[in-house]
């Protein structure tokens, strides 16, 4: 299977399955605004543990790939799935013509039994790799994941990952740049070949800001705390600085030869729009 590489540097949007109480129909809107743009794929999120309406991600990942002609990919955490499980999401897959698989290892959800068939992501890389013609995309951290004792140790541990099929990654979102530039260093060295998109999502509120750290460790860096501090308590203001800022971001991204842009969308067709049409014309 090819990757979504074109010797270019490619953009894609990630969206996420509604949660219960929220109506399909505004993620069917939201795909029919973004279509427009014509991503080079959107990526839809599975929720470790049901967490989400799981079979929704093989619904919105075929709407996108066999209604709007985009490559889709499917995100799949492995922790609470058994091998019979993956067997049946893959033959899922196919069947709906959706090629491209965001293998995870997921976070545990603690109302779920965790499944001993894929420990970590890369179990779940070589199985999928084993058991169908996928391109296969893994996730990877320049701050480092934020259960790894150190950089160094979490790199070990990506090489494991994209010897055992990978065939690219994409990055946990940061906010300074210099960060994923030596994280990109740190990759060379360690011999990882692999195309690897930057993750950048809009802060486009305080919460966001809140949960971001607490759950993945993201660095706030001075400059982005100025811009908190600044316009934090204004929402429209807010919003229309975390997307300044991330054009920022991947102007400077693309300016130093980054392979990929991958937004972090938040289902905000708006805020891709806005993105999209500012950074366009330099990819
Ligand atoms: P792994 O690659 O397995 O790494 C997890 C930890 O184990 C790391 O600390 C690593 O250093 C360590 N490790 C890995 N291999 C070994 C080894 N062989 N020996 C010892 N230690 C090892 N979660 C969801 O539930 N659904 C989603 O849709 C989703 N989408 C995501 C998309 C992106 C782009 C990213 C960056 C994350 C996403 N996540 C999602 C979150 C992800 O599931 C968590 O970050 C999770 O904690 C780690 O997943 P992983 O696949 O990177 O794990």
């Amino acid at each position: 299977m090819k990757n979504l590489y074109n010797n270019k540097t490619i953009i894609s949007f990630e969206v996420f399955p509604p949660k219960k109480t929220t109506s399909i129909e505004n993620i069917y809107n939201t795909l029919h605004e973004m279509k427009d743009l014509s991503p080079d794929y959107i990526s839809v999120t599975f929720g470790a543990g049901g967490s989400s309406n799981n079979n929704l991600t093989v619904d919105i990942a075929s709407r996108i790939k066999n209604k709007y002609n985009i490559e889709s990919v499917a995100h799949l955490p492995g922790m609470h799935l058994t091998k019979e499980d993956v067997l049946k999401l893959l033959d899922d897959f196919k069947e709906h013509n959706i090629n491209n698989i965001l293998a995870l290892r997921g976070d545990p959800n603690p109302l779920v039994e965790v499944k001993n068939d894929f420990k970590y992501a890369s179990d779940l890389v070589s199985f999928i790799k084993e058991n169908g013609d996928f391109n296969i995309i893994a996730a990877c951290y320049p701050e480092k994941h934020i259960e790894a004792k150190s950089i160094e140790e979490d790199i070990e541990n990506l090489k494991i990952k994209v010897d055992a099929g990978t065939d690219q990654l994409i990055t946990q979102l940061f906010l300074d740049n210099n960060d994923f530039y030596s994280f990109i260093d740190k990759t060379n060295k360690a011999n990882i070949k692999v195309p690897i998109q930057a993750g950048i999502m809009p802060v486009t509120n305080k919460i966001q800001t809140e949960r971001m750290v607490s759950m993945c460790g993201a660095k706030l860096p001075t400059k982005f705390v100025k811009v908190l501090d600044k316009y934090g308590d204004n929402p429209l203001a807010m919003r229309d600085a975390g997307i300044a800022y991330a054009i920022d971001q991947i102007v400077d991204l693309i300016a130093q030869g980054v392979d990929g842009i991958h937004l972090y969308t938040m289902n905000n067709a708006y805020i891709a729009k806005q993105i999209y049409g500012a950074v366009i014309n330099m990819l």
